[in-house]
């Protein structure tokens, strides 16, 4: 797919836009006054594959953890600060990397001046980030609650930057209601170059929220449209990181470690197969490889339909056909069928990285 061209801001190590590649980012939901408990949350985002980790910072004491995160880790920080300028420049101040701070929100011109020229003495970029659900007054007035509203608003916080010859700008702008967040990204994308960091907002359980995600994120992603993303769950934030990195994987945007092909069975499958298409899952998380690895219930169709796959396994009576690129290459008892498909897998990439 073709990518819509975007300029590129700089995130500490991380770049967003342009033609670099699209980006996870999650927020931890510690206590950010808590140093210990939010460095082991930001970790935990890190070795889960997050890219960019947002914290929310709301007093002084947040931008203190800021400072002790930075000691243990390089891991791109974002501040989240509402309406007080001062905690962006504290922010600023303990090495953050990027704010996520709307203009118009704080202050008058004089307090704004101050963070811009903070944030451009450090080549830190500005998330404009506007939400369906705090739209000004004069807004909803001129424009209802619509996607235009909120592309509007974020405008006019980005002519405040503008104004200031500000242009290292990301611009986000999440709904709740899928459909809104991908007409507002569409109508943006037509308005100006600056990234667009995508999100569905408020998108709710891990379920529910996996779903509108990947519909609302990826809709835009297969349009072209978007170059970070966050993933809100009502859930734990390294749940985010993994629907993140699956909606990229899914639409071939990143390529993150063994991708399971496994069939839905039917009356033909004759094994326990979705227990062991789930054990086979846990069992290869976290192994950044790129390898495609198919579960089929039956010889019948199972290969053919897997051709694709590096390697697989097709269900028979009380055995399974352990086959590669698409051919059955020896058979197996079902109770030895996880342990064999595991170091067949392990010796591959083994080869691999030795040749
Ligand atoms: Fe059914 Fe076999 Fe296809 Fe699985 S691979 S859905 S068991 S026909």
């Amino acid at each position: 797919m073709e990518r819509r061209k975007t300029r590129k801001v700089k995130v500490g190590r991380i770049e967003i836009g342009g033609d670099a590649p699209i980006s996870v980012q999650s927020m931890t939901n510690t206590d950010t006054r808590d140093v210990d408990a939010t460095i082991k949350q930001v970790l935990e985002l890190e070795a889960a594959g997050c890219d960019i980790v947002r914290l929310a910072v709301f007093d002084e004491a947040c931008a203190h953890t800021i400072e002790e995160i930075k000691k243990v880790t390089d891991i791109p920080l974002v501040a989240d600060i509402h309406f007080d300028y001062r905690l962006a420049l504290a922010a600023i101040e303990k090495g953050v990397d990027k704010l996520r701070i709307n203009p118009g929100n704080i202050g008058g011109y004089s307090e704004v001046q101050k963070v811009v020229s903070a944030a451009r003495e450090r080549g830190i970029p500005i998330r404009i980030g506007v939400n369906s659900g705090s739209l000004s007054r004069e807004i909803l007035d001129r424009y209802g609650n619509t996607p235009q509203a909120m592309v509007e608003s974020a405008l006019e916080h980005v002519a405040i930057l503008e104004k200031l010859g500000y242009e290292n700008i990301v611009i986000s702008l999440k709904a709740s209601s899928v459909m809104k967040t991908i007409e507002a990204y569409r109508l943006m994308s037509q308005r100006v170059d600056y990234p667009l960091h995508l999100g569905v907002t408020e998108a709710g359980t891990t379920f529910s929220g996996t779903i509108k995600s990947a519909i609302g994120i990826g809709t835009l992603l297969a349009e072209g449209i978007g170059d970070t993303l966050r993933v809100s769950l009502t859930a734990s934030p390294i749940e985010e990181v993994r629907v993140g990195r699956e909606i990229l994987k899914a639409l071939g945007l990143r390529a993150y470690g063994i991708e399971i092909i496994s069939c839905p069975t039917c009356g033909r499958c004759n094994i326990d197969l979705i227990r062991l298409a789930e054990r086979l899952q846990e069992e290869l998380e976290g192994i950044d490889y790129p390898l495609k690895v198919a579960v089929m219930g039956c010889v019948v169709n199972g290969p053919g339909e897997a051709r694709e796959a590096d390697i697989g396994i097709a269900g028979g009576k009380g055995k399974v056909a352990l086959f590669k690129k698409g051919k059955v290459v020896s058979t197996v008892p079902e109770d030895k069928a996880l342990e064999v498909l595991i170091s067949e897998i392990r010796n591959m990439i083994g080869d691999k990285e030795k040749s």
